[in-house]
């Protein structure tokens, strides 16, 4: 990404990206999918711009001392698109592209996935423009501290629970929800999700993501006549999300044929291995270099014959350009925001199926809702229990986007944008203005 710095700004500390001239970005793919849903929300549509304005935007200036002495500034955002249906919830991002546009969406996206599974929150998103490989461990602790403080204005067990998301986990988790415990002076488990087991995070939590995605993708595969076994996976990003979701698939005789990340692309014809690839991700950082595997030049991963295409890393990968490529029947979209509407036309007109990001990736966001009513009620459920309860919500909100797509003759995406929008505004009306 363009990184200008403007007059006075010296290249370690150009200007915070919000006042780089910018545009729309995600947030701008977020308002066409909003204008393709107000058609079909009736009297709700005089509504609609609620869902058009984040309710809260907090920037935050996280600056913090590096190992070496000197001081460093990075730029900090929460975002609270909507809270009509409960407290925001939504992960908190670390990574070097993160701009105001993109926390705007992923929050936006969090609104619209909580609503979508019926889970009672609204969405928010926080993010740091940071690449966390560059700090050491306590400069990452130091910068995770600083920006809770910082937003500990806003966030809360009742008020706006982070978790993780892109480069942010349990550790990061177990911070937060220290150092906000540490400046309210009670232990508040139940402000974060995403902590690990022992300190009030669930079991099941970490793989629920990669779990749901790999329902939805059952769920869909049973209604398009799509056989599982032997079917060929190809996957981009192989990080929580990606990783569990080809294991999972594999695990009912998938076929894994290529994986894409940031260290390179890999195939392999007759199936690589998806738990030795999830080793060698975790002891040498990607997936570049696995045994056995051959290497594809990055640009022709999207044209791999494959039936399941799963990106599962970060948005607009699937464009106007690469998607006429893709001849995949199923795309599941791990990652939030993966799509183009531009590319959504491609693949919908050439009859690839999309299991949009606002149904196919809420497994994490939902077993969070069941780690936050744990933490509630301090009692803790079996691993067997969240599984099941994840998956009855995943197949029944997924029933219930089928049918609407159906009735309407719209997108799953369009379907899913239906429903949850309907419960939003619904709950917005209900509420009413104040004062
Ligand atoms: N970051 C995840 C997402 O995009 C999980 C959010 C959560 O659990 O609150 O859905």
């Amino acid at each position: 990404m363009q990184q200008a710095s403007g007059a006075g700004a010296s290249p370690s500390h150009p200007l915070p990206s919000y006042l780089q001239a910018d545009h729309l970005g995600p947030w701008g793919n977020y308002l066409k999918q909003v204008d393709r849903v107000t058609p079909y929300l009736g009297n709700l549509s005089r509504w609609v711009e609620t869902l058009k304005r984040p309710k809260r935007i907090l920037i935050v200036d996280v600056p913090i001392e590096l190992d070496n002495g000197t001081i460093d500034h990075f730029e900090g955002y929460r975002v609270q698109h909507n809270l009509s249906r409960g407290p925001g919830k939504g992960g908190v991002r670390f990574h070097q592209d993160v701009t105001l546009s993109e926390v705007m969406a992923l929050s936006a996206w969090m609104s619209v996935k909580t609503a979508a599974v019926n889970v009672p929150y609204g969405g928010a998103k926080g993010g740091i423009r940071v690449d966390p490989k560059t700090l050491s461990r306590a400069e990452l602790e130091r910068m995770t501290r600083r920006y809770t403080s910082e937003i500990g204005l806003i966030i809360g067990p009742s008020k706006d629970i982070p978790a993780p998301d892109v480069n942010t986990n349990e550790q990061i988790m177990a911070w937060m929800m220290d150092t906000y415990s540490m400046n309210t002076g009670e232990a508040a488990t139940g402000v974060v999700t995403g902590k690990p087991v022992d300190l009030g995070g669930s079991l099941g939590r970490r793989e629920a993501t990669g779990r749901g995605v790999f329902t939805v993708g059952l769920e869909a595969a049973h209604h398009t006549g799509l056989k599982i076994e032997g079917a060929r996976v190809a996957v981009q990003g192989f990080g929580n999300v990606g990783g569990t979701a080809a294991k999972l698939f594999c695990e009912v005789g998938a076929r894994l044929v290529a994986v894409q990340d940031h260290t390179g692309t890999i195939v392999h014809e007759g199936g690589l291995d998806a738990v030795a690839l999830l080793a060698h991700v975790a002891s040498t950082g990607g997936v570049a270099g696995f045994p056995g595997a051959e290497k594809l030049a990055d640009e022709d991963f999207w044209g791999v014959p494959c039936e399941i295409l799963i990106p599962a890393a970060l948005e607009s990968q699937i464009t106007a350009e690469n998607a006429p490529k893709i001849h995949a029947k199923l795309v599941i979209e791990g990652a939030n925001g993966p799509t183009t509407p531009e590319a959504d036309d491609i693949l919908h007109d050439s009859g690839v199926l999309v299991l949009p990001d606002v149904i196919a990736n809420a497994g994490g966001v939902t077993v969070s809702y069941f780690e936050w009513v744990q933490d509630f009620s301090s009692f803790f459920w079996t691993e067997d229990e969240i599984n099941a309860r994840l998956v009855r919500i995943m197949k029944e909100a997924f029933a219930g986007v089928w049918q609407t797509a159906q009735e309407h003759k719209v997108s799953l995406r369009t379907a899913t944008f239906i429903i949850a929008c309907t419960r939003m505004l619904h709950a917005r009306e209900m509420r009413g203005l104040y004062p």
